[in-house]
């Protein structure tokens, strides 16, 4: 099992200037950073991001958004980094996201929901690649 998992900090979120109290809760959560930098997405680079999701009704709405201005994307090292990840910015939808995660204090909708975590180790890997070379992952 890999111990790293991958971030963005989307555009809703920078615009609102919650990046850095976002980045303190995921150095409380005891992760480690491993690779950061701010981005603004094309949407063609956004649609390569999210390719998985191209027959999915929303598909188009979450390109949009996500090139609709900068992110800050990482690679975050912690043991079981995937999962607790996940657990830490809360459910895809903040009206169900716990108490104490990210989404539950940040996100306003399914749509705009402040934060990306990867799903799996693979998606993880994949993901930090399509952001950094391995000069930039520490
Ligand atoms: P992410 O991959 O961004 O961490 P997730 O894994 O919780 O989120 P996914 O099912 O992978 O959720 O969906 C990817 C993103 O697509 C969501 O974070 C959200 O921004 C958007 N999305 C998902 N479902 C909807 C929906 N029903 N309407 C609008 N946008 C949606
Ligand atoms: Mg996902």
């Amino acid at each position: 099992m890999s111990n790293r998992t991958f971030t963005m900090i989307k555009p809703d979120a920078t615009r609102k200037g919650n990046t850095g109290a976002i980045l303190e809760m995921i150095n409380n959560g005891g992760f480690r950073i491993a690779a950061m930098k701010m981005v603004h997405l094309s949407k063609e680079k956004a649609g390569e991001f999210y390719a998985v999701h191209k027959e999915r009704p929303f598909y188009g709405e979450l390109v949009d958004f996500m090139s609709s201005g900068p992110i800050t994307a990482a690679i975050l090292e912690k043991d079981n980094a995937v999962d607790d990840f996940r657990k830490l910015i809360g459910a895809t939808n903040p009206a169900q996201a716990e108490e104490g995660t990210i989404r539950k204090k940040f996100a306003a909708s399914i749509g705009e929901n402040a934060i990306h975590g990867s799903d799996s180790d693979e998606n993880a890997k994949i993901e930090g690649d399509f952001f950094f070379s391995k000069l930039e992952q520490f």
